[in-house]
């Protein structure tokens, strides 16, 4: 809230600034013209001084003539508007300067983006695309910056396809000759939501059990950023549903090895494509592979759960009480507890106690902004960031 109090001073302050300046080198002129400019002025900062938003802006468009010296003073009054929540107010200010021909073509295309971002404040995004649209067009100067109100706009609409035109236009030209330049951490934030992108679209193509078109939009996801887990999960589940499940496995086992935070993600995928290839002693041993080299509570339950069946209960007991001796996450004493539950009188107590922390603390993290939640969310529904959430990791994690 304090923060919010200093951003609306250091505007005000600006345009207050940018008013009086306006003031004292405005173009010399005879007569009463001047005073009326000087008076106009005045009374508009009186208004915002006195927070009557809605007279100011009255002010400044009756009153206050548009010209390149006094353009800054509209646009910060304009912006201070649209800050404060007064986005009619603002959009009216931009309206007015789009109204006069008189200020230069760039100038232009800079009140169009404002007035955009406007509309994007006000929720009418048809209008704000429009505007955009132009001033991707005809304006270099301020192609970049339309084309990321763009991309947003169709990504809170989620129209994917044309999120992912004008994310591709985002993107420098490839040559086919050339090697491409190292991507800056721009470019790298494009592509890895032009992957997502391309991942959503295959989400809803395997809902509707299209898995060859879907298969295709995966091929691009990783296209543009070849270690997305997300297309690795979708693409070895049409694996299992297309009957080729050593392709799905060996799709996991990229992802285990790579990228061995998601393993518990992996899991019910890898259980699903065993399945069809072997029987279960096979599978405990796969399991045991994996669990020597990722760490992680999901597998080591499951390698516990078929010991239980190849090698009885209480070498499964054993297996899980020297797992949790050597790395005690909550998930793994929780599941000793529950499978040897008559050691101890207290055990009952200490298991309640560990299922309902287990049941409390968020699984999943944003290592951006550090947004938690118990549901895996590829778009952070706090920062906007794309593929940032991940299991969470830990004693207290998987
Ligand atoms: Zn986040």
């Amino acid at each position: 809230m304090s923060e919010e109090i200093v951003q609306f001073f250091i505007i005000l302050v600006a345009v207050a600034s940018g008013w009086l300046l306006g003031y004292w080198y405005r173009p010399k002129q005879k007569g009463s013209v001047t005073d009326d400019t000087a008076s106009s002025y005045y009374k508009g900062l009186n208004y915002l001084l006195s927070e009557q938003a809605g007279a100011a802006v009255m002010t400044v468009i009756n009153e206050l003539p548009v010209n390149i010296e006094t353009l800054p003073t509209h646009l910060a009054l304009g912006n201070l508007m649209r800050s404060k929540g007064e986005v009619e107010g603002a959009i009216r200010i931009h309206q007015n300067l789009l109204s006069r021909p008189s200020l230069p073509k760039d100038k232009l295309y800079q009140v169009h983006l404002e007035l955009a971002r406007d509309y994007i404040s006000a929720g009418l995004f048809d209008r704000a695309e429009r505007l955009l649209r132009d001033v991707v067009d005809e304006s270099t100067l301020y192609r970049s910056e339309a084309l990321t109100h763009l991309q947003n706009i169709y990504q809170s609409e989620k129209d994917w396809d044309q999120a992912i035109a004008v994310a591709r236009l985002r993107l420098p030209q490839k040559h086919w000759l050339k090697k491409q330049a190292v991507a800056t951490a721009a470019d790298r934030a494009v592509e890895c939501s032009l992957s997502h992108y391309y991942c959503e679209k295959a989400q809803r193509l395997v809902y509707s059990r299209d898995f060859k078109l879907a298969s295709k939009e995966l091929q691009d996801a990783r296209y543009f950023d070849n270690q997305n887990v997300r297309s690795l999960l979708l693409s070895a589940h049409i694996a299992i549903q297309e009957k080729k499940p050593q392709l799905a496995l060996d799709l996991l086992q990229s992802i285990l090895e790579n990228q061995p935070a998601y393993a518990s993600e992996v899991l019910p995928l890898f259980r699903e494509a065993f399945t069809h290839l072997g029987n279960r002693t096979q599978y405990l041993h796969a399991l045991r592979r994996i669990v020597e080299k990722v760490n992680c509570t999901a597998f080591i339950i499951e390698c516990a759960d078929v010991i239980a069946e190849c090698d009885g209960s209480e070498a499964a007991e054993r297996y899980l009480h020297e797992a949790s001796m050597q790395r005690p996450t909550t998930g793994l004493l929780a599941a000793v507890l529950e499978r040897s539950p008559n050691e101890l009188s207290s055990t009952v107590l200490t298991q309640q106690f560990l299922q309902q922390l287990k049941a409390e603390r968020p699984s999943y993290r944003c290592r951006h902004c550090g947004f938690s939640g118990q549901k895996l969310h590829w778009l952070c529904p706090s920062c906007e960031q794309w593929g940032t959430i991940a299991p969470i990791r830990g004693i207290q994690g998987d």
